[in-house]
């Protein structure tokens, strides 16, 4: 079958690879119908060191149940099921606190053995507990925004969850990426009533009016914060979505957060300090998000999803075919896709 490799920055390959097989009887074997590329995939991408062997890449894929090891109860040949961003039992006391991300027996895609997502098949370990079965048929118009729930849309979820967004609240969400839009979407669904999108892509920040944005900020840094705050009446909002994960978006975040505000992340910080200082200690700031467990809001998101009340796949704005693959990473690297959807 053909799969995904990366070799090293830049340097994206499909090529032929073992077709998967069962390996415990934990295991599944899935043909992925729907897979596509992540910003977290772009920095790999960006800054891997070369190697002669590459490495399966992609962590997000929906598919259909080819094959199931004999531990593997209510998944059958056939079965349409969507794939979190990390597999789990789903039975260890971490899974049961709603944790899936510190599985006791869990682990990332790509990495140890374990396949990527961008590729024909997967072999997914720990299947009963990783795979949601989807009531739709493999040709759904619906695939595209069932695939969002593998990654972009529970993390979007997961950084207003944390943050506390409710009803009549002021967000603040620091990023026009797929993942801020989501968190935009998710805090118009939990209720929150101003919505101030941080983000400069004219298209992207449209999309995200569509999802609830009730204003744009397209300035950054200094300017940027200003104009929150004047939009706020010098105050900043009752919560912040950091979807960016740069030193500037989470500086950002704290000088747009109101008092006794709380600033959530799900932006993979590439960076080791956050400012939390004496200034924020005055102000009683909360910084608070972290990897979204991806498995344990799949279940409540779904069926918003299913009856059409939410478009989250509109995020996809190019389709490739795995053979161009990576012509699709380029696009996402140099911008000119915000999203790109594999479609093997
Ligand atoms: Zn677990």
């Amino acid at each position: 079958m053909r799969a995904t490799l990366i070799y090293g920055a830049g340097d994206v390959r499909v090529e032929d690879v073992p077709d998967p097989v069962l390996r415990e009887p934990t295991d599944a074997l899935v043909r992925v119908l729907r897979s596509c590329i992540c910003g977290s995939d772009l920095w790999p991408y960006k800054s891997r060191p070369a190697t002669a062997q590459g490495e399966r890449i992609g962590h997000e894929f929906l598919g259909v149940v080819e094959d199931a090891g004999t531990d593997v109860r209510g998944l059958r040949h056939g079965d349409v099921v969507v794939a979190p961003f990390v597999w789990s039992d789903n039975t260890c006391d971490f899974c049961r606190e709603g944790l899936q991300t510190s599985c006791r027996h869990g682990g990332l895609w790509g990495a140890d053995g374990v396949d990527g997502g961008q590729g024909e098949a997967v072999r997914v370990p720990q299947a009963q507990g990783t795979l949601v079965k989807l009531p739709v048929s493999e040709d759904s118009a619906l695939l595209p925004s069932l695939l969002t729930l593998s990654d972009v849309f529970p993390t979007g979820h997961h950084c207003a969850v944390t943050a506390g967004v409710g009803p009549g609240m002021s967000v603040t969400v620091i990023g026009d990426g797929a993942v801020g839009l989501m968190a935009v979407l998710s805090a118009r669904r939990l209720g929150a009533e101003r919505i101030i999108l941080m983000g400069r892509h004219k298209a992207r920040t449209e999309l995200g009016r569509d999802f609830g944005a009730t204003d744009i900020v397209a300035e950054r840094a200094e300017e940027g914060i200003e104009r929150v705050r004047e939009l706020t009446g010098g105050d900043g909002t009752h919560r912040v979505l950091e979807c960016v994960g740069t030193e500037q978006a989470i500086a950002t975040a704290f000088a747009v957060a109101r008092d006794g505000g709380t600033v959530s992340r799900v932006g993979a910080p590439q960076y080791e300090k956050v400012p939390m200082g004496f200034g924020e200690f005055m102000r009683n700031l909360t910084l608070t998000g972290g990897v979204a467990p991806a498995r344990a809001y799949i279940e409540e998101l779904l069926p918003e999803v299913l009856d059409g009340t939410l478009e989250p796949g509109r995020v996809f704005d190019r389709t490739v075919a795995l053979e161009q693959v990576p012509d699709g990473y380029r696009a996402m690297n140099d911008r000119t896709a915000l999203k790109v959807l594999i479609q093997p």
